[in-house]
């Protein structure tokens, strides 16, 4: 079995043509970071345009690198949900072009249930398994107890961590910091946390007593925003301009938002060690989505995991942020078990052009 997979849902074009062992035959990336980055944000049109730019290059890259013809995959899997719609519609009708072109069976991916399942590319973890997922839009702590069978245990009740570390790199400039040139707001933070001092502001916790496994990160960064102001006011500084103290803040939303997600999954461990929905010995915690390729949170989840004789699992950073590779894996999944592949999507063709950019959710099932 032989899929390529596409990704569209966000900020970054992804294909990939991955085989039933997991071996990543030929893939491709276009990324719209940079263009995003001197906006201040991403603008829907604006994306859906540099998707459109790039989907043929990079699709025919990822086929190409892959050595096999199209009309030699088993099937075409693409993201058809959750993202932006304009974005989402550009590889959902790419791809139904290559269906019809070349007679394939179509999957749609849920594109955070391919998050979840990209470690199973690189580790045989077996099911149920304990996953967080942290990225640009979501906090999400559930077990996975089959390839599209989850059990949500808790979620971000705000915004998500990613959304955070973004938000609070643009309101410290850090775009202007000549050490962060080409960086995402989080790989910004993460960087210049390393010669932080994050004792120098006192940052509370969220939730801390909440007998839940939710999230949330709005509070903290209106706490960091206070901050920013008065560090600006202290040391004369006018909005925009760079904080001397820019690492120091950096360390210390870094360091709460770790405590927070440690400690909302420590209470989803006990939980399910408890109520026996996970096994006992050689339980496994899977961290993916973008913000797990930050090295100090997954430091802060390993003391988790470690204390409770768990394997902590996350895919390597490149794999962690959006890629066409776990479309593609979750299209193999899906193969494999036999749910959600759409053998003739004819119908769904029509429907979904028809909608595209608005609601297209009903091709999932
Ligand atoms: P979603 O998956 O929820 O739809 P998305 O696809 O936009 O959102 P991802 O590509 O999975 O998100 O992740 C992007 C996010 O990851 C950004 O918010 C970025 O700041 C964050 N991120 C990337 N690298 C790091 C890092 N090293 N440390 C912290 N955050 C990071
Ligand atoms: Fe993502």
């Amino acid at each position: 079995r032989i899929v390529l997979g596409i990704e569209t849902s966000c900020d970054d074009t992804g294909a990939a043509v991955v085989d039933e062992n997991g071996t990543i035959l030929g893939e491709a990336l276009h990324c719209q970071k940079d263009i995003h980055l001197k906006t201040g944000g991403i603008i829907p049109t604006v994306a859906q345009h540099l998707h459109r730019d790039n989907i043929t290059k990079v699709v025919n890259k990822a086929i190409h690198a892959s050595g096999i013809s199209p009309y030699e995959l088993s099937a075409i899997a693409t993201t058809v949900k959750p993202g932006l719609g304009l974005c989402l519609g550009v590889g959902l009708s790419y791809s139904l072009d290559l269906v019809n072109k070349y007679h394939k069976p179509f999957i749609p991916i849920h594109h955070m249930e391919a998050h979840a399942l990209t470690v199973r590319l690189l580790h045989p973890v077996e099911f149920p398994f304990l996953v967080l997922l942290i990225s640009g839009g979501h906090c999400i702590l559930a077990i996975v107890s089959g390839v599209s069978e989850f059990v949500m245990l808790g979620h971000s009740l705000d915004e998500a961590p990613g959304d955070t570390l973004d938000k609070v790199a643009r309101r410290l400039s850090l775009i202007n910091h000549p050490q962060c040139s080409g960086m995402s707001g989080g790989e910004a933070i993460e960087h210049l946390a390393l010669h932080g001092n994050r004792k120098i502001c006192k940052l509370k916790i969220p939730m801390s007593h909440h007998r839940d496994c939710n999230f949330s990160f709005a509070g903290l960064r209106n706490q960091v925003n206070k901050v920013i102001e008065q560090k600006e006011a202290e040391k004369g500084i006018s909005k925009g301009q760079l904080l001397p103290c820019v690492a120091d803040i950096a360390a210390a939303v870094q360091h709460t938002v770790a405590l927070h997600l440690a400690q909302r999954t420590q209470r989803a461990i006990y939980y399910c060690k408890r109520e026996g929905l996970i096994p006992t010995e050689r339980a496994c915690l899977v961290v993916s989505g973008g913000v797990a390729s930050n090295r100090y949170i997954r430091k802060a989840l390993q003391t988790v995991t470690h204390e409770s004789d768990m394997t902590l699992l996350c895919p390597p950073p490149r794999l962690c942020t959006d890629n066409g590779v776990m479309i593609a894996w979750n299209g193999i999944e899906k193969l494999q078990s036999g749910v959600g592949v759409l053998h003739n999507a004819d119908g769904a063709c029509y429907e979904s052009r028809a909608s595209l950019g608005r609601d297209i959710s009903e091709l999932v099932r």
